[in-house]
């Protein structure tokens, strides 16, 4: 059979960018190894399946990823338009429920005149015709090698921890202080000091919380050496505080004094706008990292933009392999999408997964950086997001707005400039 364009996987990415070309004319091909072949966390035969949390987060224009889903629907997102159709009260979060939405997806997707499914594990990166590689962070070994082989074993990481990102703007500043250990170097770090009551009730906490279901390839070598913080905090009530949470070289200049813990902030990007919690890889479900973080002094109402993670997490260095609309820059034709190009999150899948799609049809769309689905593009493709480390969508990866913008209107006004460039792009 001779299709215009094949794509690897059935998942959030690769639905929606096989929906794309074929809802445009195109013939697809689209390879998914289910049911011959699942990775530890994929249990149902449908496509689109959620591998966790039925949660596709906030909604709304004041949060970076409601934007992208406003975005995605505007321009006639597949996956977007089930889960709408499938949504389940969560406050002010968009939840699906995950067999109707996934068996929507499927039905879509199978019952389209230009889709062929054809079930087989892809291990090639040899096609002639456009493809898209969208077989997700647990991508099957034997292609994992193929991609191996194609962009250099050092450009693909097994990622085993991510730490917990909050916005720097969250912060706060009249709690926390900016300094370096021993005032060396310039003062980089925001650090956020303990009394002793703080450092127990956050003790307490951390080693009664509900830690997330760990799946069998959690065991896996990759992951030996990296101890989560709550596994560190059970083996004494002070480990912590000879660990990640030292607080030497580092006085408070609030009271002048050292306090009890410490707990040291990094810069995750160049424009200062988001910040790591160093040290704290953490296997805790996500309410309960919010939960317990949130008691750290300086931290109650951080905005958390990307939670801890430790599983097998196959992702390219994008930055150096991809060009904004997710093609390689090695091989014409050959794109990659979802959370293996770096994007975290379902949504910020499915968005990579429209990018690709439009242009592995030879449209040539780059988004612009303004819109939620350009900064996303741009932020893993951008040579300069070094270390590069997989990101949920967030406004620190947009373009500043000019002029003096009132806090409190900003993320609104964000939203609709990101609206307002949409509408000029002609899909
Ligand atoms: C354990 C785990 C939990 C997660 N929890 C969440 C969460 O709660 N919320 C969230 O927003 N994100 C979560 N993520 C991150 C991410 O958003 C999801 O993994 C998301 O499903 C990624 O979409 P994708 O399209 O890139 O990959 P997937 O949805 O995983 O789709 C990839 C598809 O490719 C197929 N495939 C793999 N290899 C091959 C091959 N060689 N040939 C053919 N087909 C192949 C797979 O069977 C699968 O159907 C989680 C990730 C993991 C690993």
């Amino acid at each position: 059979m001779s299709f215009d364009v094949a794509i690897v996987g059935a998942g959030l990415a690769g639905c929606e960018a096989a929906w794309q070309c074929a809802k445009r004319g195109a013939k697809v091909g689209l390879y998914e190894m289910k049911p011959t072949k699942r990775s530890p966390a994929h249990h149902s035969d449908r496509f689109c399946e959620l591998v966790c949390s039925n949660s596709f987060r906030a909604e709304g224009l004041q949060n970076a990823i409601g934007l992208l889903k406003e975005e995605l629907l505007r321009c006639g997102s597949l996956v977007m338009s089930c889960a709408m159709k499938h949504k389940v009260p969560a406050g002010g979060a968009l939840a699906v429920d995950r067999e109707g939405f996934s068996e929507a997806v499927t039905r879509e997707i199978r019952s389209h005149p230009n889709i062929t499914v054809i079930e087989q594990e892809i291990t090639s990166l040899e096609f002639d015709i456009p493809a898209v590689i969208a077989a997700g962070p647990l991508a099957s070994e034997g292609l994992s090698e193929a991609i191996c082989r194609f962009c250099g074993e050092k450009q693909l990481f097994f990622c085993d921890a991510a730490e917990t990102i909050v916005t720097a703007e969250s912060i706060d500043m009249s709690k926390a202080y900016l300094a370096s250990r021993y005032q060396k170097g310039t003062a980089d770090y925001i650090n956020c000091p303990m009394n002793e009551d703080e450092y127990k009730a956050f003790y307490d906490s951390l080693i009664g919380a509900q830690t997330a279901h760990i799946h069998e390839f959690d065991t896996d070598r990759v992951f030996e050496g990296c101890m989560p913080v709550e596994v560190m905090a059970k083996r004494g009530y002070e480990t912590l505080l000879y660990g990640p949470l030292k607080p030497v070289g580092l006085p408070d200049p609030h009271t002048g004094k050292l306090p009890r813990g410490v707990v040291q902030l990094r810069k995750d990007n160049a424009a200062s706008s988001l910040y790591n919690i160093v040290g704290f890889q953490t296997h805790l479900t996500f309410p309960e990292q919010k939960r317990v973080f949130s008691m750290i002094p300086g931290l109650e109402n951080a905005e958390f933009v990307r939670y801890g993670v430790m599983h097998r997490n196959t992702f390219l260095n994008s930055p150096c392999l991809l060009t904004p609309t997710y093609e390689t820059r090695k091989k014409k034709g050959l794109f990659f999408a979802g959370q293996i190009t770096g994007v975290e999150g379902y949504i910020e899948s499915v968005s990579s997964g429209f990018v690709a799609g439009l242009n592995a049809l030879g449209k040539s769309v780059e988004f612009p950086r303004e819109t939620a689905i350009g900064a996303l593009a741009h932020y893993v493709s951008d040579p300069g997001s070094e270390p590069f480390q997989p990101m949920n969508i967030n406004f620190g990866l947009f373009p500043s707005l000019e002029g003096k913008i009132k806090k409190k209107d900003r993320k609104l006004q964000l939203s609709q400039r990101a609206l307002n460039i949409l509408a000029t792009i002609k899909l």
